[in-house]
């Protein structure tokens, strides 16, 4: 049990990455604060009780300061403690600038950016006031290639790497790490809705992903997840302000 008696706060963890890591932590003993803005994160929670294991779900968005904030009290309340923040959620966004909608820009980086920092300026306090704690910010390995028509996303995954790094030295000195994970191509419903919205035929895409990586599999939630858990567990307490990449390679290919 790597997590044992731990509280976990994972944003977005009613599918996909989210989920699979709010899987594993429980089963490592965590107790999970399962968030996200649609009620699919009850699910979550019903597979982690099936499982024996402790979780609630918080639906709140991310990127609303007062439901933010309220999330953060009912979870203090409920467990008296927050461990680790994993900052989770996000959205994609298509298309190179000039067909980018101001609309899109916005809609993208306030999920993706200001949806990491909200989260954690309501968690931080009371983790310095704790002097411990934990937080993995989800960038992507985008946010190291240029990839076609991801302009608005790449910007916000390069930001939050760049976040990680600033957070990282204003709160070592509170005993606090923050790491940052930077995924390939995962295959999840975000990934499905890109690959559907973008190409004409979407399989052959896939395939074009594959050749780009030195491992020729697709990543899954799960290997992500692991990630996840290396960077919450006190196995990782020497890594601090770090991108863990989990690409199959593909910022070599
Ligand atoms: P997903 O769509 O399966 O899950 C994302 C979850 O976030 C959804 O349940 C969604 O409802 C939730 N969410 C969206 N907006 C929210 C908000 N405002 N407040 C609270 N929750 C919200 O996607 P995923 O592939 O699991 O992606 C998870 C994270 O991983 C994202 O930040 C994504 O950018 C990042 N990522 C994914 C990949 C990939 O290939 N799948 C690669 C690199 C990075």
């Amino acid at each position: 049990m790597r997590l044992k008696g731990k509280v976990v706060l994972i944003t977005g963890s009613g599918s996909g990455i989210g989920k699979a890591t709010a899987l594993l932590f429980a089963g490592e003993g965590a107790k999970v604060i399962v968030n996200d803005i649609s009620v699919q994160g009850r699910k979550t929670v019903e597979e982690i009780q099936r499982q024996g294991g402790e979780a609630i779900f918080l639906q709140a968005d991310v990127t609303k300061a007062a439901e933010v904030e309220t999330m953060v009290e009912k979870a203090l309340d409920r467990y008296g403690q927050i461990d680790v923040l994993f900052n989770n959620a996000g959205i994609s966004g298509v298309g190179a600038v000039h067909e980018t909608s101001e609309e899109m820009w916005d809609r993208v980086v306030n999920v993706n950016l200001k949806g990491v920092f909200l989260p954690s300026k309501s968690v931080i306090p009371h983790m310095m006031q704790r002097k411990e704690g934990c937080i993995i910010n989800m960038s992507s390995c985008i946010a190291e290639i240029g990839l076609m028509k991801r302009a608005v996303y790449s910007a916000t995954k390069g930001a939050v790497l760049a976040l990680t790094k600033s957070m990282q030295v204003d709160y070592a000195p509170y005993g606090i790490r923050v790491n940052a994970l930077l995924p390939g191509t995962i295959l999840t419903p975000f990934v499905e809705d890109y690959l559907k919205h973008s190409y004409e035929n979407p399989e052959e895409a896939l395939e074009g992903i594959k050749k780009r990586q030195l491992n020729s599999e697709l990543g899954r939630p799960e290997d992500v997840a692991r990630a996840a858990l290396f960077l919450a567990s006190d196995e990782s307490r020497f890594i601090m302000g770090s991108p863990l990449y989990v690409d199959g390679g593909v910022v070599f290919g």
